[in-house]
């Protein structure tokens, strides 16, 4: 990937003016040109119930959602509810997660995290953040994916996607997750975390990857400070 002299001159000029920009005027402007990209946006996890959904959340760490959908639909035909979970054998598990990664302490995590849903409420997901991350295997990530997806309760979700590209377009700087999460969620608007999340996701997978961002070609790049877009690929 290569800019041109012009495209370096015109980001040198940019840069300065992305820079003096304060983090939540800049955040504005991503905001709404993201909106304009991603329109519609909702979790690509398949699921029928929100049980479903955290269990599936559980298994996208360090996982493509891609996998983790091949595998819950098989699953989930066999394997369906907190109770299912519960009484089945972590070896049965295992057999179905195996190729979504660490799959030995995804299925001890799901099947505790099933058992202590029956025992303390009632085999259904709670709608807090508070009671969510006290599940076995359910972070903040994994919580705010399950509020927003199935309560519509606004959560900033924080992956490797919103983390990187947030530093990149100088929206944080921080490395921790959950100090990314409050950076964002004093610049974005509340009723847009669930939706600016995953349109960041979207954003990371389409445009803004780790390794090979494709900058020249990206709708952000006039506001985006990163030094290293300068560089050639
Ligand atoms: S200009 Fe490059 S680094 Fe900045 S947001 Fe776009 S793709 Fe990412």
């Amino acid at each position: 990937m290569q800019l041109t002299t012009d495209n370096k001159q015109l980001t040198t000029h940019n840069l300065q003016q992305t820079t003096n920009m304060s983090p939540k005027t800049r955040a504005a402007k991503i905001l709404k040109i993201l909106k304009e990209r991603y329109p519609v946006v909702k979790t690509p996890l398949f699921h029928e119930t929100p049980f479903q959904l955290l269990v599936a959340t559980i298994l996208s760490a360090q996982c493509t959602d891609n996998q983790v959908n091949k595998v819950t639909r098989v699953m989930y035909q066999h394997l369906k509810t907190p109770e299912n979970f519960a009484r089945a054998r972590v070896k049965t598990i295992e057999k179905y997660i195996r190729s979504t990664g660490f799959y030995h302490n995804k299925a001890k995590n799901i099947k505790s995290c099933s058992k202590v849903l029956l025992e303390r409420h009632g085999g259904q997901v709670p709608r807090t953040l508070e009671e969510l991350v006290k599940l076995p295997g359910v972070g903040r990530k994994t919580a705010n994916v399950v509020l927003g997806a199935v309560f519509d309760i606004p959560g900033m979700v924080v992956d490797t996607h919103v983390g990187r590209i947030s530093q990149r377009l100088g929206l944080t700087t921080n490395t921790d997750p959950v100090k990314i999460e409050f950076d964002l969620m004093e610049v974005i608007p509340e009723r847009e975390w669930n939706e600016f999340s995953l349109r960041l996701i979207f954003f990371g997978r389409e445009i803004c990857s780790a390794r090979k961002p494709k900058c020249p070609e990206c709708p952000l790049f006039k506001l985006c400070p990163w030094p290293d877009k300068l560089l050639d690929k």
